[in-house]
């Protein structure tokens, strides 16, 4: 099994701010508060494409950021939420956070979608604010912070094409020219020889996965060498290209190669014949290596196309691999990438209960709150607003922070700190 993979940023949209308004009557001076609420922030959402079949868009774009919620308006109105962002991937992608291990995908039919980062919520305007003791209050609250992420993002590879032939006629250096990214190979079994991948991406963006199986050499269909391993990894594959060495570099005959490997392929499973296959005449390069092309033709009685290349100059790549597209797009994929030969399962780990707040001490004597709620809190005030600060201080004394300051020894007039803000702790 191969496996791809790719580490990603995702960031949500934050929430919209609240607004701090009042309501404009006639012959009253301050009518009451008006503010709207801010709107929410984007979502990164995930999307399965079943056009998609490689992690080809993740090794161009490492950055996913949502838009962030419109700010709350005058007269109560509502800022605009934002749209998520939708990042299309293809079927059998999973997504693990790196910071927590924890997996937060599995994505696998068709317009399937899950949530990856959730956008903050729009900070409430001042009119949500008003009570009975307080009718104009005059502070709002900021946006929620969206949701920030490192993320793994792996898909298990099948290969779309096979490349067979004899050694040495050149599938290595092919699929080095033709590919655009060489996956990192996890896990695989056959380490002596292990396949060569390439993710290759033709000049009009369609992409596939092209394996170089190596090994498949006479009598492979019985089990001799490793050959047979690579069968299977074939018989998955949707189209077979077959490299021939044209210029006939070791004193074989092109033709007579053809007919052997096609004969293993055949002897393994009759059905590997009726497999679209695309012949590369390779080495066209070389002296001699027309002539024999002629010949083979001639000899050639199959209904398979053949495409003169060198993979040394690149001559003919383009060309063959728009006839591999094109003939990856005739064929209907498979229900569903086999998942594994050893079933794997989903872990869902245990998420402990974050704590509220934590303090610890600075090397000068101060002490420093921090913790995701509180952190988001101190995010969602604005501290230009002295009613803004005073409902930050009560919703922290609410949170048992005063408590367990003076617990850890805090006395009146001591430096409390809390991401860039500095307060001075009062009895
Ligand atoms: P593989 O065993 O099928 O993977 O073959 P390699 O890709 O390792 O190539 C075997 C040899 O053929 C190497 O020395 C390559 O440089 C050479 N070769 C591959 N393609 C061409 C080509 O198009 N023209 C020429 N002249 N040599 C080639
Ligand atoms: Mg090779």
């Amino acid at each position: 099994m191969f496996v791809d993979q790719v580490n990603v940023y995702i960031k949500a949209g934050d929430g919209g701010n609240g607004l701090v308004a009042y309501r404009r009557e006639k012959y009253v001076p301050k009518g009451g508060p008006a503010g709207g609420d801010g709107g929410n922030g984007g979502d990164v959402v995930f999307e399965v494409d079943e056009g998609l079949n490689t992690l080809m868009d993740f090794r161009y774009n490492r950055h996913f950021k949502a838009k962030r919620g419109e700010n709350g308006m005058s007269k109560n109105q509502h800022g605009k939420n934002a749209n998520p962002l939708i990042v299309p991937v293809p079927p059998g992608t999973t997504v693990t956070d790196i910071d927590t291990n924890e997996i937060i995908a599995d994505l696998t039919h068709h317009k399937q979608q899950a949530i990856i980062a959730h956008g903050g919520r729009g900070g409430r305007g001042n009119s949500r604010f008003a009570t009975p003791r307080n009718t104009a209050p005059e502070f709002a609250e900021n946006g929620e912070p969206g949701q920030e992420r490192n993320i793994k993002v792996e898909l298990k590879l099948i290969a779309d094409v096979g490349l067979v032939g004899f050694p040495s006629v050149g599938k290595s250096t092919f699929i080095s020219v033709a590919s655009a990214a060489k996956p990192k190979i996890a896990a695989y079994h056959f380490t002596t020889l292990s396949p060569n991948l390439g993710v290759v991406d033709t000049d009009d963006h369609r992409s596939f996965v092209m394996a170089d199986l190596p090994g498949l050499i006479e009598g492979a269909h019985a089990g001799v060498g490793l050959g047979h391993q690579f069968l299977r990894h074939i018989e998955r594959t949707r189209v077979i290209v077959h490299i021939i060495d044209m210029a006939s570099t070791e004193g074989r005959d092109p033709y007579e190669d053809y007919q052997k490997i096609n004969l293993e392929l055949k002897e393994y499973d009759e059905k590997l014949m009726d497999r679209p296959q695309i012949i590369a005449a390779n080495k066209m390069d070389m002296p001699y290596a027309e002539e024999n092309l002629q010949h083979f033709k001639e000899k050639l009685t199959d209904d398979f196309p053949v495409y003169p290349i060198s993979a040394l100059t690149k001559e003919g790549l383009r060309e063959i691999l728009f006839a591999i597209a094109d003939a990856l797009d005739k064929v209907p994929k498979k229900m569903m990438p086999e998942i594994s030969e050893t079933e794997e399962e989903v872990v869902y780990r245990y998420q402990r209960p974050q704590a509220a707040f934590h303090i610890t001490r600075d090397d000068d004597g101060a002490f420093v709150l921090s913790g995701d709620k509180i952190e988001k809190l101190f995010k969602m005030t604005d501290f230009n607003r002295d009613e803004a600060v005073q409902r930050f201080s009560r919703q922290l004394r609410g949170m048992g922070v005063d408590d367990a300051l003076r617990k850890r020894g805090a006395k009146d007039g001591d430096t409390v700190r809390l991401l860039d803000y500095e307060f001075e702790f009062i009895e």
